[in-house]
């Protein structure tokens, strides 16, 4: 069965056209679902009987069920792993931080990039999520919190999954959030975070939207970037900067940078005096995040005094650093990585 959560509205109005249906009703719908947050036809009773029947039996409102509940021990993070149609599971987080609360939510099961830090990546690569599966992670959490007459703040792209490795569906989904006529999320307050695929850059400057852009360095030397992001073999800072520097020039939208340390790895001063040539002149943030361990991966997180080495040498040279605590560390919070709130600019 078709899921209503991949239905776009020109979609839905032909779907309820084609059933005899008054021209208002699919918007009606479309309103009920994302902006009131009815989480299925039957709550929808603006409708007659029929057509909430009719609804429920063709398409189905929430491919996502949720298995596994996790709240970190200071209450502030909460994650959630949801298992999929077929069987796939999948991670969400949510995170209440004084004024804020952000969803980090997922784009695949798995990953293909395989950093070798990361969990997902250690999983290898499942399958992508469709628009519609990227959707409803948010709006678990938009309803959950609407009970409590509260609502999300912020929204980053940051869980399982490389978003730009399945990019119409992610976008799909972040145009979906964006609907003036839905849920009317403001873009400039979603995050989307990427290993560096830089064609995929390229065109997502190319089309404009006012998403914040955050890239995955972690090393400022190919040798080394390599070692940690294979990706980085096909595309080496040199390239990636170059379509970084584009996405800048053409969005005017500043960039962050992430950058996990790991001991004795990529938290050294000299890392940190490579990334400050490679970024001359380029506006951009970097948060750095003591490296969360993986059972795949024997580094270990930097210590308090090098994160504050590096973050000293950054901001020497005028590059703005913040070292975001690891919160949820005790539930493995993060999609199991960096659940990094990424401040609103
Ligand atoms: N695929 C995207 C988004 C998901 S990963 C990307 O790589 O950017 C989100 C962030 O978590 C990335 O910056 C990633 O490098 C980081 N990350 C992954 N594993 C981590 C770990 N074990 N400790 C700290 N950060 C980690
Ligand atoms: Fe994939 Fe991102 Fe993990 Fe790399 S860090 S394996 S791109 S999810």
């Amino acid at each position: 069965m078709a899921s209503f959560f991949d239905l776009s509205l020109d979609q839905l109005t032909t779907t309820l056209d084609k059933w005899g249906e008054a021209k208002y009703r699919a918007k009606q719908i479309w309103q009920a679902v994302y902006r009131d947050l009815a989480p299925g036809p039957e709550a929808i009773t603006t409708l007659a009987k029929p057509l909430r029947q009719r609804l429920a039996a063709e398409f189905t409102f929430g491919n996502l069920t949720s298995v596994v509940e996790a709240k970190s021990s200071d209450g502030q993070t909460h994650k959630r792993l949801f298992r999929l149609p077929d069987g796939r599971q999948i991670e969400a987080v949510l995170m209440g931080y004084e004024q804020r609360r952000t969803t980090c939510i997922s784009t695949q099961a798995g990953c293909a990039m395989g950093c070798v830090f990361c969990a997902t990546g250690q999983m290898g690569f499942l399958r992508h999520l469709s628009a519609g599966e990227i959707v409803e992670q948010v709006l678990w959490f938009a309803r959950e919190l609407k009970a409590k007459e509260d609502r999300l703040s912020n929204i980053v792209v940051m869980g399982m999954g490389e978003p730009l490795h399945n990019y119409d569906a992610t976008m799909a989904a972040i145009d979906r959030l964006n609907d003036p006529e839905g849920f009317n999320f403001g873009a400039r307050r979603i995050t989307l975070s990427t290993v560096g695929l830089a064609p995929m850059i390229e065109r997502f400057a190319a089309e404009k939207r006012q998403v914040n852009l955050a890239v995955s360095l972690h090393a400022a030397t190919d040798d080394l970037r390599s070692e940690l992001l294979p990706i980085n073999k096909k595309y080496p800072l040199a390239v990636l900067f170059a379509a970084v520097r584009h996405y800048f020039e053409t969005t005017k939208r500043r960039v962050t940078f992430e950058w996990a340390l790991i001991q004795g790895k990529n938290d050294s001063v000299q890392q940190a005096r490579a990334f400050v040539a490679l970024a001359k002149g380029l506006p951009c943030h970097v948060n750095v995040i003591p490296l969360n361990p993986t059972r795949g991966y024997g580094g270990q997180a930097t210590t308090r005094e090098r994160a504050a080495a590096f973050k000293a040498l950054l901001e020497a040279n005028g590059v703005p650093c913040t070292i975001r605590v690891r919160r949820g560390i005790d539930i493995n919070a993060g999609c199991g990585q960096l659940a990094v709130e990424t401040r609103q600019r």
